[in-house]
């Protein structure tokens, strides 16, 4: 990647910074401090990495640009747990990443793998924009190296559930969760990094024969094939099926670890006591977890249900999980006030021009 005529360093691993310091004469043991100062310590400038050699130093200066991102806006929710960041890319695109302080203190940050979307979910903000660019690793990291940076808090969890899908730009997302939990980058735990995709079954297939051990969430948000096919058009490719099938081959790979089905519950859509039985049908045979979510509404034509209807959907759903097959979980959304909720996120001028 490019900025003002310079490569951007920032997303490249290590062996990436070793070829770099190689082609620029150094010593190979300068990638491993480098790596350290852009990560681990969120360094932009060389001149404040203190254990580099001027020679380091100046030919990061001559050839590296540093920052991928620049913070245009922030917009925290009434309860202050909540903040949305609005950022732009080196080439003038926009993308939001949402921090969030949950009740158990713990810091959470979605980050975007892609500026606006192209898979048409009926339900979603994003959808709205089109999609715009993948973002690169760096782009991915500086998310969450300015949000460290300007919230002053250490980063407990990481979801990539901000804008984009992003098995559709898998390499660098798996590049950018490398990173998150390399010790020398972020040291996150694997268990605390959680890639949510719509279903991209060839991507999923992927992830588990690479056994790639970060969390994976799927928004599956019906319960047969003739609602999804309308609210997620990916469905027509990925059938509800075909995502069970690869469920099968998670479990059987991984003997402790679970997907976790992400159900958000839409009014008069999905909610009812019959797709909550018909949703335990499909889960019966499928080690899970599934995460109930109730839509945060944005301008489009879905409603969130009441908490009558939501608290019932949850009710059902577990008497009928007989087995204690799939574990389940309710996300009651945080920010829901400054549109940062699941689903929310979107920029209404796309290009920051
Ligand atoms: S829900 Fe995710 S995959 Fe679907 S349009 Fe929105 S950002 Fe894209």
């Amino acid at each position: 990647m490019v900025h003002d005529n310079k490569m951007i360093l920032k997303g490249l691993n290590v062996e990436e910074l070793k070829s770099w310091c190689i082609d620029n004469n150094l010593s190979g043991f300068r990638a491993d401090q480098i790596y350290e100062w852009l990560y681990l310590h969120g360094v932009n400038n060389p001149d404040k990495m203190g254990n580099l050699s001027k020679k380091c130093r100046d030919a990061i200066h001559n050839t590296q640009s540093l920052s991928t991102l620049k913070l245009i806006s922030k917009t925290v929710s009434e309860n202050k747990q909540t903040v949305k960041y609005l950022f732009q890319t080196t080439d003038s695109y926009l993308l939001e990443a949402v921090s969030m302080i949950t009740e158990s203190n713990r810091h959470t940050v979605c980050v975007s793998s892609q500026s606006g979307c192209n898979l048409g979910c009926d339900f979603c903000a994003t959808a709205k924009m089109g999609l715009l660019k993948n973002l690169s690793a760096g782009e991915i990291i500086d998310q969450l190296i300015m949000i460290r940076r300007l919230s002053n808090t250490r980063i407990d969890n990481v979801v990539y559930m901000g804008m984009g899908e992003p098995f559709l730009n898998y390499s660098n997302v798996i590049k950018s969760a490398k990173i998150l939990n390399n010790q020398k980058g972020f040291n996150i735990s694997v268990n605390k990094i959680t890639i949510s995709t719509v279903g991209i079954v060839s991507k999923i297939k992927k992830f588990i024969q690479d056994e790639e051990r970060f969390g994976l969430a799927i928004s599956l948000n019906a319960s047969n094939d003739n609602v999804r096919d309308v609210i997620m058009p990916i469905n027509k490719k990925w059938s509800i099926q075909d995502l069970i099938e690869v469920n099968k081959s998670y479990v059987k790979k991984n003997k402790r670890k679970r997907i976790t089905f992400e159900y958000v519950l839409m009014d008069g859509i999905n909610s009812s006591s019959e797709d909550a039985i018909e949703l335990s049908k499909i889960l019966q045979s499928a080690k899970c977890k599934v995460n109930i979510i109730p839509y945060n509404e944005t301008d489009g034509k879905y409603k969130r249900p009441s908490d009558g209807i939501i608290n019932k959907f949850i009710k059902t759903l577990s008497l009928n999980n007989k087995n204690n097959n799939f574990q389940i979980m309710v996300r009651w959304s945080n920010g829901l006030d400054i549109d940062a909720g699941c689903g929310q996120l979107a920029i209404t001028n796309n290009k920051g021009e």
